[in-house]
């Protein structure tokens, strides 16, 4: 049962097609700090290897045809690319889906004040962070301001060289005795994560100069008011590009790896795709995972299924009976990383069941916590035949849980498209320092996973 070091197997010719894929991952990576610049990414890209907007297919009303190479964002924070399939929608679709939400500081509505001359931004965090890991770090704002005229002003500070970063200060060792007694879930408190964002006053400005002056400089740089902050969707971020890690290079240290990097491996893999499969393709990258998928732009909306809709009326196979049997037919790979064996933290896992860095694209039949609570739990036929996909087309895979029974767990979109009665499993990288700030994966891995789920795409 034990799995192999997918390192140990490649060829200086597969090793360059890991390094090099490991480069573009890291370009998609540091382009796509938030779901709104990830879907923009994924839009460039897309357009790159051919593939159309459907929104303009839709209008024109033009029947389908197979080979036929689609993209369609919802909201610019969620995007589906098809591949048109020989064979009839109504067969089912092969599905890949990811999220490219990450855990991070979303800056509240009203989030300016000053206090001790000095200029604050307040936040409200976004998904499951450990407060204390976002101190001291340089830290960048992305995001949009939406002014009252609909206009939409785009922001992204502290990612370039001669850009100003911001930060979270943290006490002192020599005072900071107090804190030292707290347990790590109190150590830091969800309201203190306020953001130093100036420090000079505003000249003949008596009350509030500090912040009357970074008002000023909104104003002048980017052109928006401090009721602006209303209609705002801010990210606070790790500043800074991901990196190669280790002597070897054999990792990418990098912000937003969950679930970033399986979405890139599915844009990946469906560029690969060349001439027409026999099902049809869809690759959904989806938003607002990390809280529990709600909203419009949540798995749980339901724009993939109106978007399948629109396909399948193209293809002259409207209806809601064919819909629905389309859905009920279709394989998902619900694409998210896995917790990677922390030799650091190994208590936390159960060894035999445990996802390693460098053995290849993790199956998880299962997450949830307890006892599977909130789980997807995939058929024993379906994970069969993903076994016998991935070996069929020498994928490295390994399988696991997530952590030990009862250290903890964790959700998915699996559940949610599982809703229509279609073949679903978890299948992603293994990942260390999940939700940190910075994140750790196996270029491998990633590797593995764009074969694992070119695969899929093909033979599901
Ligand atoms: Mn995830
Ligand atoms: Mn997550």
């Amino acid at each position: 049962m034990e799995r192999v070091n997918a390192w140990k197997t490649y060829d200086e010719n597969e090793l360059n097609q890991v390094m090099a894929l490991g480069e573009s991952y890291k370009a998609y990576l540091g382009a796509g700090k938030t779901e709104r610049e990830c879907v923009k990414e994924a839009v460039k890209l897309a357009k790159k290897h051919g593939f159309k907007d459907m929104a303009a297919r839709i209008a024109s009303g033009k029947a389908l045809k197979a080979g036929e190479k689609l993209y369609y964002t919802h909201m610019d924070k969620c995007i589906m690319l098809f591949i048109v399939g020989s064979e009839k929608l109504e067969k089912g679709f092969n599905i890949i889906g990811a999220h490219i939400d990450s855990p991070r500081l979303d800056v509240k509505q009203n989030p300016l004040y000053e206090t001790e001359s000095l200029a604050y931004m307040d936040t409200h965090y976004y998904g499951g962070i450990k407060s204390f890991q976002w101190l001291t770090l340089p830290l960048a704002i992305h995001g949009v301001v939406v002014k009252k005229d609909g206009s939409v002003i785009e922001l992204s500070v502290g990612e370039d060289d001669k850009d100003p970063v911001f930060c979270i200060s943290d006490i002192l060792p020599h005072l900071g005795q107090d804190q030292m007694k707290k347990t790590a879930s109190e150590f830091i408190d969800g309201e203190q994560l306020d953001l130093i964002i100036g420090s000079c006053p505003l000249k003949d400005e008596d009350k509030d100069a500090v912040k009357a002056n970074v008002l000023a400089l909104l104003k002048e740089r980017y052109g928006f008011e401090e009721e602006d902050f209303l209609s705002a969707e801010l990210e606070i971020v790790p500043a800074g590009k991901p990196r190669d890690l280790g002597f070897d290079r054999s990792m990418v240290l990098g912000y937003g790896h969950d679930d970033r990097v399986c979405a890139w491996a599915q844009l990946e893999a469906m560029f690969e795709i060349d001439g027409k499969p026999q099902k049809t393709v869809a690759c959904i990258l989806t938003d607002k995972e990390e809280i529990g998928s709600v909203g419009a732009t949540g798995m749980r909306a339901r724009y993939f299924e109106n978007a399948i809709a629109e396909l399948m009326e193209l293809a002259g196979e409207g209806g809601d009976l064919k819909l629905r049997r389309a859905l009920a037919a279709s394989s998902m790979l619900s694409c998210d990383v896995s917790a990677g064996f922390d030799p650091a933290f190994a208590g936390a896992f159960e060894k035999k069941n445990a996802a390693f860095l460098g053995k290849g694209v993790c199956f998880n039949k299962f997450t949830g916590s307890r006892g599977k609570s909130g789980s997807n739990d995939a058929n024993a036929e379906f994970m069969a035949k993903c076994r016998a996909i991935m070996d069929d087309n020498g994928v490295k895979f390994q399988t696991a849980e997530l952590g030990k029974v009862n250290q903890g767990g964790g959700g998915t979109i699996a559940y949610i498209c599982a809703l229509y009665g279609m073949n679903v499993i978890d299948s992603g990288v293994a990942v260390l320092s999940m939700h940190a700030p910075w994140e750790i994966i196996s270029k491998a891995d990633l590797y593995e996973s764009v074969k694992a789920y070119k695969a899929f795409a093909l033979n599901a």
